[in-house]
């Protein structure tokens, strides 16, 4: 046993805690928890635990069922909303086959291997989300739109609110595990709330959205409210995205910083930007992976800004530039490891482990080819018309989950970076969910046909 293991054994004990959660990830991104008693953690960090993989989200065939969690130590946590003795902890888990090889189905070990990827050039990976959501006052199931919490916008402070309340008390839960936050404040829609995650290495920050997305549940439910990562809940609000700010390490290193350069952006930095623009459109139903997230990705500001409110729809980039795809933040002079790249389409209900890398594929290749950066875009690109953006070369992010799925379908760069099994469950699920959609006759088709055709 390893000190690791050892370490959370002892404290196991110390702190009376008698359940242990094993958390993992399915390949669309939904938490899956499996609760051992401490007498079973030795043979389970020995051995892993045995559970039935065709019963989980594209984990396998029925012929092959038997698939094996495995705790990660480093990742032991106390959960504090069950901080009453005997407590209960939870740790996520690596998956393997029967035989004790990683299985392929694992959305946290595709994020391995694109991280393994980048190491072996060189590379750490770090990410900062800014994560979205609402805050509302019930879910109806019958299609209805939910009522948010509160009336609130962008950056407001809204005293006794529930919202309030609510962001104090997630953000002592977060702390509590060992989640810096950096920012939170009220977005831009009615209820809607973003807490902004300080920067970790991707693995770290995507175990991190896994638990922040549950802690966000759990909170809203102590206040008899609910959080919901839906991308866009209302047809005249805007949605949640998940914009995340990147950067690439070497050692202690930011690789994106180079003092003089143009924004202070090294050719590395270029190289990565326009492996994301190249390979934009072929990773969106990774980043945005429900027919709901393109009713989020139509952009726009002012008089449109209910329809997207600030998402990109096209691909380009831009300093400071909000309508952009990939925006560089305004630098600080002497800051250079701050030197970050901030991708801005990725929406709150992705598979964290998946998005990630997706983008880190992406942006490796831009590297590894030596792509060439276009020349940034510098208007507000929802004001030019087609053809002024057909001029520039500025081309439309997919519109639609159907187009996003016929782009992927032609992606090598993806079927490489998430490996077969996961490249074609993600595409036959998707699919699946498309036809299902798209059968539908809709409220808004018949109060706008019945009665004039
Ligand atoms: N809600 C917007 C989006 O969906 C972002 C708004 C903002 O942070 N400026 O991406
Ligand atoms: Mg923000
Ligand atoms: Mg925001
Ligand atoms: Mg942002």
């Amino acid at each position: 046993m390893d000190r690791q293991q050892e370490f959370v054994l002892r404290t196991l004990e110390e702190r009376d805690i008698r359940f242990i959660r094993l958390w993992f990830t399915d390949v669309l991104g939904f938490l899956k928890s499996v609760a051992v008693a401490p007498a079973e953690l030795e043979g389970a960090f020995a051995e892993g635990i045995g559970f039935d993989g065709s019963a989980i989200q594209g984990f396998a065939r029925v012929y092959e069922a038997d698939m094996i969690a495995k705790p990660d130590p480093a990742t032991f946590q106390v959960l504090p909303w069950r901080a009453e003795s005997p407590g209960t902890a939870r740790m996520f888990c690596d998956i393997l086959m029967p035989d004790g090889t990683p299985s392929f189905a694992d959305p946290r070990y595709v994020l391995k291997r694109a991280l393994g990827k980048a190491a072996d050039l060189g590379f750490t990976f770090y990410t900062h989300p800014e994560i979205e959501f609402f805050l509302l006052k019930n879910l109806p199931e019958d299609g209805t739109e939910p009522e948010p919490v509160d009336a609130g916008g962008y950056f407001d402070h809204t005293p006794h609110s529930a919202a309030h309340d609510f962001r104090r008390n997630a953000i002592m839960m977060l702390e509590a595990m060992g989640i810096s936050v950096e920012f939170s404040h009220h977005e831009g829609a009615p209820g809607q709330q973003e807490i902004d995650l300080r920067y970790a290495d991707a693995l770290t920050t995507a175990d991190n959205i896994m638990t922040f997305r549950l802690v966000m549940k759990e909170v809203a439910l102590e206040q008899g409210v609910w959080a919901s990562f839906m991308p866009k809940p209302f047809t005249e609000h805007p949605g949640s995205g998940m914009h995340t700010h990147m950067s690439l390490f070497e050692g202690d290193r930011n690789a994106f910083y180079e003092p003089g350069a143009e924004y202070q952006l090294s050719k590395v930095a270029r190289a990565f930007i326009a492996g994301l623009l190249r390979h934009a459109a072929e990773i969106t139903a990774v980043t945005n992976q429900f027919v709901n997230s393109y009713k989020r990705l139509w952009g726009g500001v002012g008089a449109s800004a209910g329809a997207g409110g600030e998402a990109p729809s096209y691909i380009c980039w831009g300093h400071n530039n909000r309508s952009a795809l990939v925006r560089v933040p305004m630098y600080k002079p002497q800051k250079g490891h701050s030197t970050r790249i901030e991708f801005r389409s990725v929406d709150t209900a992705a598979n964290p482990y998946l998005a990630f890398a997706a983008i880190l594929g992406a942006g490796l290749k831009g590297i590894e080819e030596g792509y060439e950066l276009p020349p940034g875009a510098e208007d507000d690109v929802w004001a030019l018309t087609p053809a002024e953006r057909r001029a520039l070369g500025i081309k439309p992010l997919p519109q639609s989950l159907d187009e996003a799925i016929a782009a992927m379908e032609q992606s090598e760069l993806m079927a490489d970076v998430l490996g077969e099994h996961v490249f074609d469950f993600f595409l036959r699920n998707k699919r699946a969910e498309w036809e299902e959609y798209r059968r539908h006759v809709t409220e808004y088709e018949r109060k706008r046909y019945i009665a004039v055709l």
